[in-house]
């Protein structure tokens, strides 16, 4: 007689549902048990029993070793409007409830409140509420604006519900087939993002399944051969890929993607949940950007709202499964809002792949250091951008001081400080360290004004504290005393309100995109600003070679830019300038090298991309020679068998 392999029958559909059903109490009282895309979802006409036994979902997701989550049978689900009713009257007033959203493919409810500590009370009883309304509750935090990207995608996800029910479905159904072959062959796709920084992708194989890493552009070039991910040479259809994992919402990392879902693809996109809204502002700011520049945009705004219905968030350091022989786990990269490594497990544990993304390693106001606490790695693909040896970054105290003090001397002067920034990061961890230290009292108090996407950018990084550090993230849930509501801040919302921080007698800061003074509002605030010998522009981020950042930077006195009727205007340069390193997003040599040190799993090889070709070299020899384990820093358009 043939023995059966409890572990094998647990992959097949029929197994893990048969397993639950032994495996859970006749008082779960569960109606349906259904894919939701990779988890498995219960569903429940007494959702308050599963919920507060929470054991029991926790002995189950032992057992098959898939995600669970608890669903309410939509027969208990009360209309929106009562529904909405019995919660409004939960809630006290001080809570500052700001809105709820319904979304109809899951049952779930997220209540919006500007103090969510309020509610982390008995009186305030969540198991009892779904019970009652037949949805389940998600308290989120209120930012101080409504971001409005995240309002187009909870738009967007109401009107596709039924679409996407069916979908998760089916893309479980996808994840949970079995297996064509018991042995693993692992391989890697090199398709942009090697010996450059720019299109960052790759394809990952296996002989079930095929999984596209990021898919990104290389903004800085025209020809589509050097612009976009040379999927062409991966000799794939967009009908052969199980997934697309996201590591990041930067352009380089996710501008091709809109255009995968415009030519048809219609799988899932794995990444974190605040890299969602990230990267639909990146990607909708990068439609306005080529239009203003008289390029034709490669993908349009329908395209950017494809990409909406097709995500599925994962939270950090949660195992799903995205393939039928893949596990993906995201976790804290340190480089960005929702910036996430990833762990591929594949096989039984056959390899485990690790893709840094792009990633810091050293603590920031905004973020936790990249999580290093992996079980296992056997290859590694790291980062290069500052892997040559003398890419040596001062230390955040260092440039914390020296930026009090860059702020501190032009303010006492009576001077204007223009601080040139990219929307998203960078100008919320400089809001940051500005509202720290004018409260703790070593920078000197005055106006920050704000002009640009700041405001939205940094609307979404306040909706979604969990994925700020620690301090950060407790003031924003438990106190009111919240930095991106500090009074510190203006946000100028129409050209008309430049006056105040321009008027002769302000001192004061002021912060503006474009970073490298490419168009944006900032060119406004420079034309007054510079000519004027007791004001500053202070650099906090890279300048391109090429840029008018770069030539203010490099001592230019007097520059041409194109004024209100498109006429040239000459601005003269009498301000002082100054450009303070640091505040990178990126990892220094010595914190990719720590990183690497770091990891305990013993790694058999390293991969270097994300980086100029000689970077990736050098942090490639470093690495072989330090830790004595082969390195290797491919090019485009190699394939590698990694098991
Ligand atoms: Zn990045």
């Amino acid at each position: 007689m043939q023995k059966k392999n409890p572990q094998k029958e647990i992959q097949s559909s029929q197994g893990i549902m048969s397993t639950i059903l032994q495996n859970i109490p006749k008082e779960s009282n569960v109606t349906k048990i259904d894919y939701e895309g990779p988890k498995i979802a219960l569903y429940t006409n007494s959702p308050k029993y599963l919920l507060e036994n929470n054991e029991i979902i926790s002995n189950l997701v032992n057992i098959i070793k898939k995600r669970i989550v608890i669903r309410t049978d939509e027969s208990i689900r009360k209309i929106e409007e009562e529904a909405k009713q019995i919660i409004i009257n939960q809630i006290p007033k001080d809570a500052n409830l700001q809105g709820m959203f319904f979304d109809n493919a899951i049952g779930e409810v997220s209540v919006e409140v500007k103090r969510p500590w309020l509610l982390q009370n008995t009186k305030f009883n969540v198991s009892e509420i779904t019970e009652r309304v037949g949805w389940r509750l998600r308290i989120r935090k209120a930012a101080t604006k409504t971001s409005t990207t995240v309002q187009t995608i909870n738009y967007n996800l109401k009107i596709s519900s039924s679409d996407r029910s069916k979908q998760l479905k089916q893309i479980g159904e996808k994840i949970f087939r079995p297996r064509l072959s018991r042995k693993s062959e692992v391989s890697l796709l090199t398709l942009g993002g090697f010996g450059q920084v720019g299109r960052s992708c790759m394809l990952l194989m296996t002989q079930d399944s095929k999984i596209l890493i990021d898919c990104g552009v290389n903004p800085g070039t025209r020809n589509p051969t050097e612009s976009f991910p040379r999927l062409d040479w991966a000799n794939i259809t967009l009908d052969d890929l199980d997934a697309i994992v996201i590591s990041h919402a930067h352009l380089d990392h996710t501008g091709f993607l809109p255009v995968l879902c415009k030519y048809g693809y219609k799988g899932p996109i794995y990444c974190t949940e605040p890299t969602l809204p990230m990267m639909n502002l990146i990607q909708l700011d990068a439609i306005k950007v080529s239009a203003a520049q008289g390029k034709s945009p490669i993908y349009s705004e329908r395209d950017v709202k494809q990409i909406m219905k097709q995500t599925i968030t994962l939270p950090y350091s949660t195992v799903t499964d995205i393939a039928p022989d893949i596990k993906l786990v995201l976790s804290n990269a340190g480089h960005i809002l929702g910036s996430s490594t990833c762990h591929f497990h594949i096989g039984n544990g056959d390899h485990n792949f690790v893709y840094t993304g792009d990633i810091k390693y050293g603590k920031s106001m905004l973020f936790e250091s990249a999580s290093w606490n992996y079980p296992r790695v056997e290859t590694l693909l790291i980062e290069s951008t500052y892997g040559a040896k003398e890419d040596i970054q001062p230390t955040r105290q260092e440039v914390e001081s020296a930026f009090i003090n860059a702020i501190n001397t032009t303010l006492v002067d009576g001077g204007k400080i223009l601080i040139p920034i990219p929307a998203v990061g960078r100008a919320q961890e400089i809001m940051m360290v500005i509202d720290q230290y004018m409260k703790s009292g070593e920078m000197i108090e005055s106006p920050v004004f704000m002009e640009g996407m700041i405001s939205e950018a940094s609307a979404i990084h306040e909706s979604y504290p969990e994925y700020l550090a620690r301090e950060l993230k407790q003031k924003i849930l438990e106190t009111d005393n919240n930095p991106f509501d500090s009074e510190y801040f203006t946000n100028i919302e129409h050209p008309d309100a430049r006056e105040e921080p321009l008027r002769d007698n302000m001192h004061c800061i002021i912060i503006a995109t474009s970073g490298m003074l490419e168009g944006g509002p900032v060119l406004e605030y420079f034309k007054n600003i510079a000519p004027v010998k007791k004001n500053k522009i202070l650099f906090v981020s890279y300048q391109v070679n090429g840029t008018l950042g770069r030539r203010v930077l490099d001592g230019t006195k007097q520059v041409s830019l194109i004024g209100k009727n498109g006429k040239i205007e000459a601005a003269n340069i009498n301000c002082s300038i100054e450009k303070l390193d640091g505040f990178s997003g990126h990892s220094d040599y010595n914190q990719l090298i720590s990183f690497v040190h770091k990891l305990r799993p013993k790694l058999r090889r390293v991969l270097v991309n994300h980086g100029e070709r000689r970077k990736s070299e050098n942090l490639s020899m470093s690495i072989r020679r330090m830790f004595r384990i082969p390195t290797h820093y491919p090019q485009i358009q190699e394939a590698i068998k990694l098991f």
